[in-house]
């Protein structure tokens, strides 16, 4: 049994979610060969002699260029069962499925994998048998990542020193025990999360450091679900590799919970915790479910720097409940909190997006801001009640993308933006001409002084979805 495993884009990894089935597949008995398209071609000779192409569907934008292909792999091979898995495979199920791919599988996916490939191998291609969700423990083993280019292909860590660091990426966990109402984990995992055990991840570990990454990133949606699982696997990663360093994506509430852990953090060599702080207007975070408040947000922010950890905020900013004001606001609170620097440029631009199965369309006043779902663009469209925080948004992603593409320090970026959103805010109509949540009105001309101070430790590139 030929099978292909393809990625399309993973934010600049090397994809686990390729490694991880391709050891199982083959232990199974299947040839595997992986191809991740955001660093080479698609193997067109693999193609047309595979029994099964299956794409791996972990975000948003892997999916839409995932679509872009399946037109060609029908023409290099009429007959191949195609098969799309991973987080977003499930969400878009009916939109897949018309475009021809005859087997879903989402949340733990590699039992599910391997299961279709034994019903291909009995030449039962009839309808899908697997679960489309299953979150089933799943008996894993070292990722294989033998059929992937190399880690020097991929994103890799910036300390500001023009010396890049090798990347290597993995997970000790997939799902999340929250239920943050925007989040696409949640039609999937729904409040539930699944361990890899701790001698996988090391082995996996192990064999990306001898590929010579010199820095791992923890994929997990949430590093602390299980702090159990977590705080020994760190501490024994730490044990066997004193130099390595490490970035994990941990969610303001159990950093506040966990608060007395992060000297561990520390301790253990990781450089920079992201996390999803999305708002920093109360209203906002309890439409989004997020668990924390504003103040909670600035307390962990403090904590950090007591602590001696960098806190690499992430933002929904543009979203329906934000006005031009509460946009100023943010940008002030980033600001006073010395954020700048640890906070991506794309991060001012992200506009909310609304996947299917989003749990935002419970909310009646969501059903009734958007339109029909776009099965192309795989969300449901909404336009702001202020057509002017639209503009801003075009505005400020427009300059995102042009000033990082000049090399732009993310200093000069935030300045410009200030001054952009004060522009947009004092020329708008009906804006109150004060109000409570902009702090102060500074002028527009306020610019902050550019310069690498305090660059702060970053990948090549940034999280977004
Ligand atoms: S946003 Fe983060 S904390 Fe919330 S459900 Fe998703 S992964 Fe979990």
């Amino acid at each position: 049994m030929k099978i292909v495993l393809i990625s399309t884009y993973e934010l600049g990894h090397q994809p686990f979610g390729l490694a991880s089935p391709a050891a199982s597949l083959k232990a199974a008995g299947a040839s595997v060969t992986c191809l991740d398209l955001a660093v080479e071609a698609l193997n067109d000779r693999a193609i047309a002699q595979a029994d099964l192409v299956a794409f791996y569907l972990p975000m948003h934008t892997a999916t839409r260029l995932a679509t872009s292909f399946f037109e060609r792999i029908r023409r290099l091979n009429p007959t191949v069962h195609l098969c799309c898995f991973g987080l977003y495979a499930p969400v878009n199920e009916a939109y897949l499925r018309k475009l021809g791919v005859d087997t879903i599988l989402g949340g733990e996916f590699e039992s599910g994998l391997i299961a279709l490939m034994r019903r291909l191998r009995a030449k039962e291609d009839g309808p899908q048998r697997e679960p489309v969700i299953a979150l089933e423990k799943q008996d894993f083993l070292t990722p294989d990542r033998s059929g992937l280019p190399p880690l020097s292909k991929y994103a890799f860590l910036d300390l500001g020193d023009n010396q890049p660091r090798t990347v290597g990426y993995t997970e000790a966990s997939r799902g999340c025990k929250h239920l943050c109402r925007h989040c696409p984990i949640v039609p999937v995992y729904n409040g539930r999360f699944r361990v890899v055990p701790q001698e996988i991840v090391l082995a996996d570990i192990r064999n990306q450091v001898t590929a010579g990454a010199q820095h791992i990133t923890f994929g997990d949606p949430d590093f602390f679900n299980g702090p159990g699982h977590a705080l020994p696997l760190i501490q024994a990663l730490h044990a066997e590799f004193p130099q390595l360093t490490y970035d994990v994506t941990i969610k303001v509430e159990h950093l506040l919970k966990l608060a007395e852990q992060l000297p561990v953090l520390r301790d253990t060599g990781c450089l920079f915790v992201t996390s999803a702080v999305e708002a920093v207007d109360d209203q906002i975070l309890t439409i989004l479910d997020k668990g924390h408040t504003r103040a909670n947000f600035i307390r962990t922010a403090l904590l950090f720097r007591e602590n001696g950890l960098t806190l690499n905020p992430t933002f929904v900013a543009f979203n329906p409940w934000i006005s031009l004001a509460g946009y100023i606001d943010l940008l002030h609170v980033i600001r006073e909190l010395d954020l700048v620097e640890q906070v991506a440029p794309i991060q001012y631009a992200i506009r909310l997006l609304i996947p299917a199965g989003s749990r935002l369309l419970e909310l009646p006043n969501v059903q009734s801001l958007v339109g029909a779902f776009d099965e192309a663009a795989l969300f449901y469209p909404w336009a702001h009640p202020d057509p002017q925080v639209d503009q801003l948004q075009q505005t400020v992603l427009q300059l995102v993308q042009q000033s990082e593409g000049k090399g732009e320090s993310r200093r000069a970026i935030f300045a410009q933006i200030w001054q952009m959103a004060y522009q947009a805010y004092l020329t708008a109509e009906n804006q109150p001409a004060t109000t409570p949540i902009v702090p102060a009105l500074a002028p527009p001309s306020f610019v902050l002084v550019d310069g690498n101070r305090n660059f702060t430790p970053r990948l090549s590139e940034p999280w977004y979805c």
